[in-house]
């Protein structure tokens, strides 16, 4: 079957770039700390203002992130047409987003260990912007396995759909999938027809937003310049180094995994994937790039329609290297911040706690780092550390969201190596 792709505007990635670039010149200019031409008030109102149509562009994506990963997990599963079918990808794509993970994970350890971004933090940058806390350090207090698998069931969807529990969705979809494959297809057409314009409706929805993208693009990272100020910026610039350094090591080695395992041309590939990138860095958010991910991956990578329809829905929710890779530096970063002091068996555990963080957090701007403040109250870091590393969260997030819709589209390419 043939489903409904987006269209964009062919030179949208040059308006993208362009609008960033605007963004962080307009912001410098009007950013408090650079002792600028308004006062902080109303340079804060102003960039409240020239931010809106980034407001509204990620309220539309966010209004149907939701319909879209249920139809097209749905559709996916289906689509697939066999559980042989099924089984043998999962068999494979589950364990391969595991190793690529910890991979990613151990990038994000080692460097936050070797470069240790700590040491280049000042005092009064930390009193800025946290207030000094006593809170009792206490190790990996968090829930049992047990309870963690009873927490991944969808026992009660409106609850998980009203909380974005988007582990629990996702789980829930595929269940659906996997029930309508198990009976007639005259039983399932008319469920089947309903996801099928869901996904084409909040396609369609997304299509339209991208109009909006460049301006979007333009406003946010503009009020986002001016809110940060340079202080902050130089403040945390080691840890954002580290981070940005990591996430660029991944794509090393997923560069090597398109040319050795999927055995690609990696300039092609990164032609192919571009759009998907810049859209990825531009919405923060895998879930509303993954029409554009789909696209790039059967227009231009032409990757069988059943294995991309299969593999990028679920990579997009659950496959999140990028968000791993920084959670991992991040939390060290602050451990070694706030002098908390982790042996290598908790080194280990922490690493495998992340592993799952990345699968549950949702595919939507900014969760990575509320999920990292779980993570961070389990291992005993004061929850004001997080005070320090949100207000450059944003970059960061654009930035790993990148990697993490690179991520679905070389998984794509693996499996569709092994599966010929
Ligand atoms: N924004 C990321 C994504 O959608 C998730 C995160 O916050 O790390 O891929």
């Amino acid at each position: 079957m043939t489903h409904f792709t987006p269209k964009t505007d062919k030179a949208l990635w040059i308006k993208i770039l362009l609008g960033m670039a605007l963004g962080v010149g307009l912001g410098l200019v009007l950013s408090p700390s650079a002792g600028a031409f308004v006062n902080e008030d109303t340079a804060l109102i102003l960039g409240e203002w020239i931010a809106l149509p980034g407001i509204i562009f990620l309220g539309l994506l966010k209004m149907v992130v939701i319909p879209l990963v249920i139809c097209s997990i749905i559709i996916g599963v289906t689509d697939s047409g066999s559980m042989e079918f099924l089984k043998s990808m999962g068999v494979k794509l589950i364990p391969y987003f595991v190793i690529t993970s910890f991979i990613a994970i151990t990038i994000g350890v080692t460097l936050a260990q070797s470069i240790n971004p700590a040491q280049y933090i000042d005092n009064s940058f930390i009193e800025e912007v946290t207030t000094a806390t006593d809170a009792p350090y206490e190790i990996f207090d968090q829930l049992t396995i047990p309870q963690r698998i009873e927490n991944m069931l969808p026992t009660n969807f409106t609850e998980a759909s009203l909380e974005k529990n988007m582990l629990q969705i996702v789980i829930f979809a595929f269940f659906v999938g996997i029930i309508m494959l198990n009976l007639p297809k005259k039983t399932t057409k008319p469920f089947a027809d309903l996801c099928e314009f869901g996904q084409s409706a909040t396609m369609k929805v997304i299509e339209w937003a991208m109009i909006l993208a460049p301006y979007a693009v333009f406003g946010l990272i503009c009020n986002i310049t001016i809110q940060i100020g340079i202080d902050t910026l130089t403040g945390v610039g080691a840890y954002m180094g580290s981070v940005i350094l990591g996430l660029l090591s991944m794509m090393v080695v997923y560069l090597l995994i398109v040319s050795i395992i999927s055995k690609r041309n990696i300039f092609e590939f990164l032609r192919g994937i571009r759009n998907a990138q810049i859209l990825a860095f531009s919405t923060s958010s895998s879930a509303a790039t993954m029409p554009f991910t789909l696209k790039a991956a059967e227009e231009n990578l032409k990757i069988d329609e059943k294995i991309s329809r299969f593999t990028i829905p679920l990579g997009a929710t659950i496959n999140m290297d990028g968000t791993a890779l920084y959670q991992a530096a991040a939390a060290l970063f602050l451990c070694s911040l706030f002098g908390v002091d982790l042996n290598g068996v908790e080194t280990f555990l922490l690493m495998i706690t992340i592993v799952g963080a990345s699968i549950g957090t949702p595919a939507t701007p900014g969760v990575g780092i509320i999920v990292l403040a779980t993570i961070l109250a389990g291992i005993g870091v004061p929850p004001e550390g997080i005070g320090i590393i949100l207000g450059v969260d944003r970059i960061l997030d654009m930035c790993r969201t990148t990697l993490n819709v690179t991520g679905d589209l070389v998984a794509t390419t693996v499996m569709e190596r092994f599966h010929k």
